[in-house]
């Protein structure tokens, strides 16, 4: 396969746009990969690069991540975290292709390019494909990395000899189109290209619980705890959930006593078109008191589309449980109703 980076290389040089040899490269393993914990999606793109240094490896690596770490820590697509990871391994120059690896070749000069259909595509999570990287400033390599994740460019060509581009219409400034930051748009997009290769939960859903818990005591003694909290629920095409409920509470006894605390609880269960039936782990006893007692099930019923909403009250010992739910679906593959 050794022809295939030259190939490349080849391609390069003229600069042209075909897509022919990349896609007769038909990955087994994804050399664009995704794994999803709870609501952080991570996308790792693997690139082999024959003949760069150990040094400028890492330096690419660095360059392309934290640009869409500063841009991902401050747009979320919808309720999912994204991260990314970028693998830049040196080969020599007469190493084979992988097929689980896009092979990039570094040339000199500032330019750098990846074979794949135009505009917006899946086609790095299916194959693995090739590009050429000269000397890029951090935007350079993180608008190349931008490929690899499957995002098109946003400029147009306005002359070849010598290359004159220009950002489309209302999207100047930005990283696909002249090396500016990421925007909302852009992760939007790239949302929308996870969403379509199948990379993605089947929906994500956040909201309110309202906890309200009041022991009496045979002796007279009343305490209630008031947590007030935030659901995020992650639920898979088959229907399993996990999640998180964070809930801060203020515990006040008749005799005087109040104290704070907060609670994060790991969710687990199943949605079904009736509802969601989830089980909590109670990891705070916040004052003594289970936020959750670990052998009950929170139900909460589908109320409309893309809502669920319900409330429910028990009794264990002295205590009276009531929790309000309210959760709304924030990237809700089809309308749900
Ligand atoms: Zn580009």
């Amino acid at each position: 396969m050794r022809t295939r980076w030259r190939f490349v290389l080849a391609l390069a040089l003229l600069a042209t746009q075909t897509v022919a040899h990349a896609q007769s490269v038909q990955a087994q393993a994804q050399a664009t990969s995704v794994s999803v914990k709870a609501d952080v999606v991570t996308i790792t793109v693997n690139i082999d690069v024959p003949g760069v240094s150990k040094k400028d490896a890492k330096a690419w690596k660095a360059d392309a991540e934290s640009v869409w770490k500063e841009a991902f820590g401050r747009l979320p697509y919808k309720c999912f975290k994204l991260q990314l990871v970028v693998n830049v391994t040196p080969q020599s120059e007469d190493f084979e292709a992988r097929p689980d690896h896009h092979l990039i070749f570094k040339t000199d000069g500032v330019n750098g390019m990846v074979l794949k259909p135009r505009g917006d595509t899946t086609f790095p999570y299916e194959n693995a494909t090739d590009g050429a990287w000269g000397d890029l400033p951090a935007a350079g390599f993180a608008h190349e990395v931008g490929h690899l994740m499957g995002l098109g460019d946003d400029y147009t060509e306005v002359s070849k000899n010598p290359r004159v581009t220009k950002p489309l219409p209302g999207r100047q400034h930005t990283l696909m189109a002249d090396g500016g930051p990421v925007d909302k748009a852009l992760v939007d997009r790239l949302g929308a290209v996870l969403r379509k290769a199948g990379k993605l939960p089947s929906s994500c859903w956040t909201g309110a619980i309202r906890v309200r818990v009041v022991e009496t005591f045979p002796e007279g003694t009343v305490c209630n705890l008031a947590g007030d909290g935030r659901v995020t629920l992650i639920v898979a095409g088959s229907g399993e959930v996990s999640g998180t409920i964070d809930v801060d509470s203020t515990y006040t006894c008749n005799f005087g006593f109040s104290d704070q605390d907060s609670a994060s609880m790991d969710v687990a269960g199943q949605r079904t078109d009736e509802g969601f039936t989830l089980q909590l782990s109670s990891s705070c006893k916040c004052y003594g008191v289970l936020i959750f007692p670990p052998d009950r099930l929170l139900e909460v019923p589908i109320t409309g589309p893309g809502r669920a909403e319900g409330t429910l009250t028990f009794r264990l010992s002295v205590a009276d449980y009531t929790y309000t739910s309210s959760l709304e679906c924030s990237a809700c593959e089809e309308a749900v109703g």
